[in-house]
């Protein structure tokens, strides 16, 4: 049976992607060599680097005075990395869930925080709007995607104050004006590539401003200097991600793939909206496009193990929800094909007949 993998992360790639991958883990570019070992300084390797980093600035229109780096510690470590580099004495972060609440949480080890906005009140259903930057912060913190809520930021805040966002779930899913932002980070393991490798796209002239000593592998102005060779990067997530890359740019670029992420996520929202036994749960004008979630309805909910073990029958994978919302969630990462949330809709109908 074919298998539709809705997993939030780890998730779903291109299947050339992971093939071109999986052939370089046994022969690298005819070296005869596996590509887990040879130099990160080979010379057949740095290539690698240079045509990863002049994908994303062509994908994303990055601009000039902009670095993109390829670093380890996941999403989790530029938590930590962001305030030690940016705040000197007081930093704004939007409060939009678990990972926000998590990046906050660093950032209060390194000065002042202010939240400018939270959604905790409704267990983070909406993305709050109209909320005031204060113009003496050192940054502002925000989460576009908001992985387990379902929430989304799809607009490239005007902000006061250098701009920071964690894009773990959302990169590559619609243009960015990159101008707008100091710094850009994510894990890879979303939509962009396998575990194992954080990109950052950050301003250079936006570094070197706090007072404080940076250690070395925790200084964004070391990775900037040594193109992300300062020391081992992670090769096969970089490779991986390189294929990627290349896949976007082969199939229309980010434009096609925000296309292609709004014609997914109409349908599972409208069979979402259809259906008698299921309710979204973020509020409509926050949704996701990225990560659709949703509950039975108060009336069903006795069947929720029932529904997955279904869907599950079906070939759907992935699609228990985060305990935090419960229910269900089913990303629809760049990948996900239309014939995936197609019959994940035609599920959720079967299911609908059977009650
Ligand atoms: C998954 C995720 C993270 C954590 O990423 P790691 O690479 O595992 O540290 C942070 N932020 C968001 C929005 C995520 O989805």
């Amino acid at each position: 049976m074919k298998k539709y993998n809705f997993n939030a992360g780890p998730s779903i790639l291109p299947r050339e992607v992971i093939e071109a991958t999986a052939a370089a883990c046994l022969d690298f570019n005819g070296s005869g060599l596996s590509l887990m070992e040879i130099s990160h300084r080979a010379k057949d390797f740095q290539p690698v680097v240079d045509e990863a980093v002049a994908l994303f600035k062509e994908l994303l229109n990055i601009p000039e005075g902009y670095s993109v780096l390829f670093l380890g510690g996941g999403a989790s470590l530029e938590f930590c990395m962001v305030p030690y580099n940016f705040l000197e004495k007081k930093a704004a972060y939007l409060n939009t869930g678990v990972w926000a609440t998590k990046a906050e949480k660093e950032a209060k080890l390194f000065g002042e925080v202010v939240e400018v906005a939270s959604s905790a009140d409704k267990n983070f259903t909406y993305i709050p709007r109209n909320f005031e930057i204060p113009t003496d912060a050192d940054y502002l913190h925000i989460t576009t995607n908001n992985t387990i809520y379902g929430t989304e930021l799809r607009e490239d805040l005007d902000s006061p104050i250098p701009l920071i966002a964690d894009m773990s779930s959302d990169i590559f899913s619609r243009p960015l004006d990159v101008s707008k932002y100091a710094l850009i980070y994510g894990g890879a393991q979303k939509n962009l590539s396998m575990a194992g490798v954080t990109f950052v796209i950050v301003k250079e002239d936006a570094l070197g401003k706090v007072s404080r000593p940076i250690p070395t592998m925790l200084n964004y102005q070391t990775h900037v200097k040594k193109g992300s060779m300062f020391n081992t990067p992670p090769v096969v997530p970089i490779y991986c991600a390189l294929q990627n890359l290349r896949y976007i740019k082969a199939n229309g670029g980010v434009p096609a793939m925000e296309k292609l992420a709004k014609e997914r996520a109409e349908i599972v929202y409208n069979e979402i909206d259809r259906n008698r036994l299921f309710v979204g749960t973020a509020q409509e004008d926050s949704r996701s496009l990225m990560n659709i979630t949703f509950v039975l309805k108060d009336e069903y909910k006795e069947l929720e193990k029932d529904f997955l073990d279904f869907a599950t029958s079906k070939g759907m994978v992935g699609v228990k929800g985060h305990r935090d919302v419960g229910g269900f969630r089913a990303s629809c990462y760049n990948a996900m094909s239309i014939e995936g949330v197609k019959a994940l809709t035609a599920c959720m109908q079967e299911y609908e007949k059977m009650h």
